[in-house]
């Protein structure tokens, strides 16, 4: 049976994508540093195994990738998805606001990547970054989320041309707007109804619409897919709209 690590899992697109891997017949450990919230939705699923870990903690990263080898074995995937947002343009965003999204965003993925990847060598396994369509434009709000997430776009391309030899697949999915809590605590009324004009299919995304094309691309179905930005936004990357 195959196993994906998926970090945080606790909520939102990482909760619903742990559920679409469940259903595809995989186990998943899932991570996340929410530890209350983490046990109870945990609670409820059956063949997840719940690790609570701060991502932008290396200490933690290796303690929690040694858990999964001992308990599980193997890792066949690795969703690289725990995030957090923070709307503020440049000269409001001081350093501490700045690393604390790097650290989380950009540092997270790099520290997991780099402790996971020698065990999905042993598997053929496959990585997917979550970044996010702020990371595809600028706008005048979002410098430390769009730059983060921006750089998890390059991060993605690196480990596939790295990692590629090794038979490990890295894509990275962009998510148009979703109604989490992480958006919901950044998204005005404005910026909603702005979303709802800019996007071609006039709506924000589900959960489970951005978890079935990362379920997607850890699959075997995706097997030549490999370095790629995908943006899941209902074709708001297409219009070239500036971000509301
Ligand atoms: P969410 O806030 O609902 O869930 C994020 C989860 O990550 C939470 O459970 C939180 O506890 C966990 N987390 C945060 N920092 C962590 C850390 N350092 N270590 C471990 N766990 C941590 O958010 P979401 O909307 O589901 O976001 C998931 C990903 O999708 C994020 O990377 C986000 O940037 C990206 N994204 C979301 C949207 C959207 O509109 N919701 C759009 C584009 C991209």
């Amino acid at each position: 049976m195959k196993r994906a690590i998926v970090t945080g899992a606790a909520r939102g697109i990482g909760l619903a994508t742990t559920k679409l891997f469940l259903r595809d017949g995989w186990r998943v450990v899932m991570v996340d540093r929410d530890a209350p919230e983490l046990e109870k939705v945990a609670a409820g699923l059956e063949g997840v195994l719940p690790i609570i870990c701060d991502v932008s903690q290396p200490d933690q990263i290796a303690a929690m990738v040694a858990e999964v080898i001992e308990k599980e074995g193997r890792i066949d995937a690795l969703v690289n998805n725990a995030g957090v947002a923070d709307f503020g343009p440049i000269d409001e965003t001081d350093f501490k606001r700045w690393r604390t999204v790097m650290e989380t965003n950009l540092d997270g993925i790099f520290l997991c990547s780099q402790e996971v990847a020698p065990h999905l060598k042993e598997t053929s396994g496959a990585i997917v970054n979550i970044a996010s369509i702020s990371g595809l434009r600028a706008s005048t709000l979002r410098v430390a989320y769009g730059t983060s997430k921006a750089g998890v776009m390059h991060l993605t391309r690196q480990q596939a041309a790295e990692w590629g030899e090794w038979g490990i697949r890295a894509n990275c999915v962009c998510p148009g707007p979703v109604r989490t809590k992480l958006a919901m605590a950044v998204h005005s009324q404005e910026i909603i109804e702005a979303y709802h004009d800019a996007i071609p299919l006039n709506r924000y995304g589900s959960e489970d619409e951005i978890g079935e094309v990362i379920v997607f691309l850890c699959s075997d179905k995706a097997s030549f897919v490999s370095g790629q930005i995908i943006a899941v936004d209902g074709g708001f990357e297409s219009t070239g709209i500036g971000l509301p």
